[in-house]
């Protein structure tokens, strides 16, 4: 199932379907293979970032620029899974790599998911763009219902 961490991301996850359809099935599908691999759940924590939320992390007049601000990024908890959970859980995001146009914005290349922490906790930073506004092919590594043994 995909939860949110706070309500107010229940509304900005309707307006990524608009805004990033791509980056949307690419976290919806996650949601679908943690549920089928794990029987556990996607949480996500933080979505869109105003200028101002960028300043609380990075300093006033900040000009650095974070995918987050352009509906490119969803940040998704990481402690609710165990170190294989995780290991698989990466694995099965860079597959979207070779369909990712992350690089014209140079968010760390065209890399799907990051996990780090800028402060407030470890977790996924997911990020996605394709530019032709194409969602991705849904990944066939992992059929529906199939169920990983670690
Ligand atoms: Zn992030």
């Amino acid at each position: 199932m995909l939860k949110v961490k706070y309500p107010r991301i229940t509304n900005e996850w309707t307006s990524l379907k608009k805004k990033n359809p791509s980056l949307a099935q690419v976290v919806w599908d996650l949601q679908v293979f943690v549920k089928d691999s794990f029987k556990k759940d996607v949480i996500i924590t933080h979505l869109f970032r105003t200028q101002k939320q960028q300043e609380l992390f990075y300093g006033k007049g900040t000009k650095r620029k974070s995918p987050h601000q352009y509906w490119g990024a969803v940040d998704i908890r990481d402690s609710i899974y165990t170190s294989d959970e995780i290991a698989y859980l990466k694995e099965f995001l860079k597959a979207y790599d070779n369909y990712n146009n992350y690089r014209l914005m140079k968010a760390s290349m065209s890399r799907t998911v990051l996990r780090h922490n800028i402060g407030h906790g470890m977790h996924f930073h997911i990020q996605f763009y394709n530019k032709k506004g194409q969602i991705p092919p849904r990944q066939i590594f992992f059929t529906e219902g199939t169920t990983i043994v670690a």
